[in-house]
């Protein structure tokens, strides 16, 4: 069977640097080349943390996407070059698997229709990481029985985009199953602005950016006498790369855009 020919974007970046890796060691995939706006030319050896994995460095995508041939971009870079390098790989046949977070509704949209008209798959994930799909999850679940909900994100402070795509999704994930309900006292007032953090749907999103943190979520359910906390902690990125390695093997078998692994995850 041939191997699914991979391209990351961002590979000096810290989850691109493990995404390189995963590439480079698992035996189905091929790393065709790398997207990286500072080395344009080189040889990826020779950038320092990549010693004896070898592909070639494109600083341009449309260049890259025009000498190699490739299956998959990973990409993992900010919200708005995110966003170009998808709809440009969508654009030569090459499926995107997209960890960048801090897409909009419009751009998903917009990228949910592209995908559909080119016919080739498409995942963005804003969580790769198992544990916390299985958080969401499990949020989902409890909302139904507990409508009042609290969500506490906790990133490093290197982190742009707030509040967390997973925190987001966690959100539209809850509502979809739970009434719209404006929580806290109906005449509640805030004395310094954003005390109650972000209102989706009249849950309350809080965003703690800290440095030593890497990705931690708490989703907090209260009810009269009783609090149900559901929590994950990624300690560090590797704890990301099984889901996308999965993504990447499973974006090869589809024809439309999936947003969240956990439709992917049974
Ligand atoms: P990071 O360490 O800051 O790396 C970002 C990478 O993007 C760097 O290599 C950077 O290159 C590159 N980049 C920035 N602007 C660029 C541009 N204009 N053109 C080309 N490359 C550009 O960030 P990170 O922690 O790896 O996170 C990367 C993304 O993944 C973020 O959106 C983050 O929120 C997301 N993330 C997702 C998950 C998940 O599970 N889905 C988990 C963690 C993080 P320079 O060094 O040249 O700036």
């Amino acid at each position: 069977m041939s191997k699914v020919k991979v391209i990351v974007a961002g590979p000096r970046g810290r989850m691109g640097n493990e995404a390189v890796k995963l590439v480079h060691r698992t035996e189905g995939f091929e790393l065709a080349a790398v997207i990286d706006r500072k080395h344009n030319g080189e040889s990826l050896s020779a950038i320092e943390g990549f010693q004896g994995i070898e592909a070639p460095v494109f600083s341009d995508i449309n260049e890259c996407f025009s000498s190699i041939k490739a299956d998959v971009l990973i990409d993992l870079t900010t919200p708005e070059v995110g966003m170009f390098h998808t709809e440009t790989a969508l654009n030569h046949g090459i499926r995107p698997v997209v960890g960048t977070t801090g897409f909009t509704k419009e751009d998903l949209a917009k990228l949910d229709s592209l995908t559909k008209e080119k016919g080739i798959g498409c995942i963005i994930a804003p969580n790769f990481a198992i544990g916390a799909i299985l958080m969401m999850k499990f949020s989902q679940m409890a909302a139904k029985y507990f409508p009042d909900v609290e969500i506490i994100e906790m990133h490093h402070d290197q982190k742009l985009d707030a509040p967390s795509g997973t925190a987001s999704k966690t959100a539209d994930m809850i509502a979809a199953v739970r009434e719209t309900k404006q929580q806290g006292h109906p005449n509640e007032k805030e004395t310094i602005q954003g005390a109650r953090g972000a209102n989706v749907d009249g849950m309350h999103i809080h965003s703690v950016r800290l440095p030593g943190l890497v990705a931690h979520q708490q989703v907090l359910f209260g009810s009269d006498g009783e609090l149900l906390t559901v929590r994950h902690d990624s300690f560090n990125r590797a704890s990301f790369m099984s889901g996308v390695k999965l993504a990447v093997d499973t974006v090869m078998k589809l024809d439309v855009l999936v947003y969240g692994l956990e439709n992917i995850i049974e």
